[in-house]
């Protein structure tokens, strides 16, 4: 790489930063952002700078959307400066399919935003976290990712946001991007773009000045054989929205339309699918809990959003007020 390019490197902790803890015999989050690049003295000599901030220690499940939102202002300033060409986030991996797709949403500026971890922790051998924080460090330094809003780099693989899912539980490949593939590969250095970043959808969501947001509470239930609609039923008066993960491409048993119908008369209910690939359909079934029948019973199709997406984007939509038409167009634009 020529010219200096500078990277901002946030670390919120994970198993790229645990370390055993005495007491449990377990990891636990533990190095700072500091320790982490100290274990990837490779960089040096690559022309990035690099400026370190120590964010958070924890394990993503523990995450949430307050730190999210102070993540994505501290993100703010330090593009806004101009002179810094990418951000590198290195978290938890089993939570990075959703924070990443929350700062897509949000994501407003041309440099691109690359969130990385690791799935074998530095105690065992052979830990990936230092390939994966210098994979993506070089990514986000690359020119050629300039415009592409945040990525997702681990095991020399980059992901966009809005296709990646962690697909294994233990496996240094755990990252997928199921129908879609990964955007381009890390080889000898080098960036290597294999397809194009997928185009924004919609403007940038407005930044959320805390507290607001911290009311909406987005219902999430998976229908699965023999659903006799009873725990359906507990959401109501309960959510602000409700998404629903259906059988194939957006299937009900048809003793659950009676249910979902008078619940999205009083909330936004979004129709997505327990498959990890494809679309819901909208046109092609027609029995009673079918796509067709649910659509006309006022629930609004996820597109190609899985379920852990839908229910980010119907939060933020909620979150910013949006009415029905708003959240319906939303999801629209997610239609292919
Ligand atoms: N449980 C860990 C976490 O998400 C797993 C990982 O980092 O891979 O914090």
């Amino acid at each position: 790489m020529g010219a200096t390019r500078t990277v901002a490197v946030y670390s919120l902790g994970g198993t790229i930063a645990m370390t055993t803890d005495p007491v449990t015999g377990g990891v636990v989050p533990a190095l700072s952002a500091h320790d982490l690049l100290a274990a990837v003295p490779q960089l040096e000599g690559h022309g990035v700078e690099v400026r370190v901030h120590d964010f958070r220690r924890v394990p993503s499940a523990s995450l949430g959307f307050d730190d999210l939102t102070e993540l994505g202002a501290e993100i703010d300033k330090t593009l806004a400066g101009g002179d810094v060409d990418g951000v590198v986030i290195t978290q938890g991996t089993d939570s990075i399919e959703e924070t990443a797709f929350v700062l897509d949403l949000r994501h407003g500026h041309e440099q691109p935003v690359v969130v990385t971890g690791a799935m074998r922790n530095p105690t065992m051998a052979g830990p990936d976290g230092p390939a994966n924080l210098y994979a993506a460090v070089l990514a986000a330094a690359d020119p050629q990712l300039h415009g592409a809003g945040v990525l997702v780099v681990l095991n020399e693989e980059i992901h966009a946001a809005r296709h990646v899912r962690k697909s294994h539980t233990t496996s240094p490949a755990a990252f997928t991007s199921p129908g879609a593939g990964p955007i381009g590969r890390i080889a000898e250095d080098v960036v290597r773009l294999t397809a194009t970043p997928p185009s924004r959808r919609f403007a940038p969501l407005k930044p959320l000045e805390p507290p607001r947001g911290h009311d909406v509470r987005v219902g999430l239930y998976t229908v699965s054989l023999g659903d006799d609609g009873e725990l359906l039923s507990a959401w109501d008066g309960r959510c602000d929205g409700l998404v629903v993960a259906a059988f194939g491409a957006g299937h009900v048993p048809g003793r659950l339309v009676g249910n979902l119908e008078r619940l999205a008369a009083r909330v936004p209910v979004i129709l997505s699918s327990r498959i990890d690939n494809g679309p819901v359909l909208t046109g092609t079934y027609g029995y009673p809990g079918s796509e067709i029948d649910l659509i006309g019973r006022g629930l609004i199709p996820a597109g190609t959003l899985g379920p852990y997406q839908a229910r980010l984007l119907l939060r933020e939509l909620l979150a910013r007020d949006a009415d029905r038409t708003a959240i319906a167009e939303a999801f629209a634009a997610f239609a292919h």
